[in-house]
């Protein structure tokens, strides 16, 4: 990249406002804490700094990821006013810029047309692609017509930057300033405002660039994305990227009943309390096998290296729970698109023939199941011969 090309191309504004909350945040502050810190009130502003933290990171991951990215679930009115008005504060851009932005991540990803492509190096995925103007120029927000219809999006996407700014920044400094007077409203503006945007901002921008990068990737290595549980801490149970990134339609990022997905939990209490609907899962079995296929994948790469033969008896094992869990998955996968067919055209369908088809698809579901533990053992097995 020559240096003219690079300097037509930055987004100054973008640049400027990334370089200078992230000087403050790490400057600003310990010399202001240094100068005033015993005349301010630190349960208040610490308070404020991690209720401004959820409200505004949750905002991006349960908002404008998880809602209006991928459509996992349906919102009322409330959750997806107040997500777009505290998904503002994260100054990330505006919902459908942001939503179009990462369906193209989605669709594209590890490719030139990915925004944030991990290939361009971690700088360039974390905060360099908001630096710089995209090569081919700003993309048209053409694959975001369904949100475009919503009233409440469509007001965000005129009005984030002034929400940002008077609820991200004017909000901490008014309550500091009510309690506190001018020093609480300058620890307000430092604190609740600029370091929890800081926080904010490379929390999300760690999803791009560290879940890319470091990490396991147990459903598929078809792409960057990796499984970290150490980076879900600190995302709101974005972490476990490689599942997401396998079923991005699933409202779950950590999918199994263990992994800390506070994004999921609060989705979940969302729909107990009726303002949420609809949740997308993907069958257990869908993702149980996602694994397998996955395992199989890194067995076939270790056979490959193997040089000494394995004894066939063992070999044999595999090959025929293989076979059979081959077969149990077509039957599961059939008889459950015709019960499925079968109940959304249920009018149409008899209630016998519902019955039967339930049954069918409950059956194969059971051998499914069996079918993948004989897999298991017999893969285990095989993985103990290889040593
Ligand atoms: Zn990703
Ligand atoms: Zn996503």
């Amino acid at each position: 990249m020559n240096s003219a090309y690079f300097l037509r191309n930055v987004r100054w504004t973008n640049s400027a406002f990334l370089i200078g909350t992230l000087l403050t945040a790490f400057i600003g502050l310990p010399i202001f804490v240094y100068q005033y810190g015993g005349q301010i009130n630190w349960w208040l502003h610490g308070s404020m700094f991690v209720g401004m933290f959820i409200a505004s990171g949750l905002s991006i991951t349960l908002g404008y990821h998880r809602l209006f990215s991928h459509l996992s679930f349906k919102a009322s009115w409330p959750v997806r006013f107040l997500t777009l008005i505290f998904g503002a504060t994260a100054m990330e851009n505006s919902a459908l810029e942001w939503c179009s932005d990462h369906r193209r991540h989605h669709k594209h990803v590890d490719h030139d047309e990915d925004p944030y492509s991990i290939q361009r190096g971690f700088f360039f995925a974390h905060m360099g692609w908001i630096m710089m103007r995209p090569i081919g120029g700003e993309s048209p927000l053409t694959n975001v017509n369904d949100l475009k219809r919503d009233p409440l999006v469509r007001f965000q996407h005129k009005w984030w930057v002034a929400i940002g700014i008077l609820v991200g920044f004017g909000l901490p400094s008014l309550i500091g300033y009510l309690v506190e007077g001018g020093i609480g409203a300058a620890a307000g503006l430092m604190i609740g405002g600029v370091t929890r945007l800081v926080a904010v901002h490379h929390m999300t921008f760690f999803i791009n660039s560290l879940c890319h990068t470091v990490g396991r990737q147990p459903y598929s290595d078809q792409c960057s994305a990796k499984d970290s549980w150490i980076m879900a801490l600190f995302t709101f149970g974005e972490g476990y990227h490689n599942f997401h990134h396998e079923f991005q339609h699933d409202f779950r990022n950590g999918v199994k009943p263990w992994q800390f997905d506070p994004t999921k939990w609060t989705i979940h209490i969302l729909e107990k309390i009726g303002l949420a609907s609809k949740l997308r899962r993907v069958p257990d079995e869908t993702i149980a096998m996602a694994e397998i296929y996955q395992k199989q994948r890194h067995l076939a790469v270790r056979l490959e290296k193997q040089e000494q033969n394995i004894c066939e008896k063992t070999q044999k094992l595999f090959t025929d729970a293989q076979e059979q869990l081959n077969k149990a998955h077509e039957v599961w996968e059939k008889a459950t698109k015709e019960h499925m067919k079968a109940v959304r055209q249920k009018l149409e369908s008899k209630r016998e023939q519902l019955t039967e088809l339930q049954q069918k698809a409950e059956e194969a579901v059971e051998e499914l199941r069996e079918a993948m533990n004989i897999w298991h053992t017999a893969h285990q097995g095989l993985i103990l011969k290889l040593g």
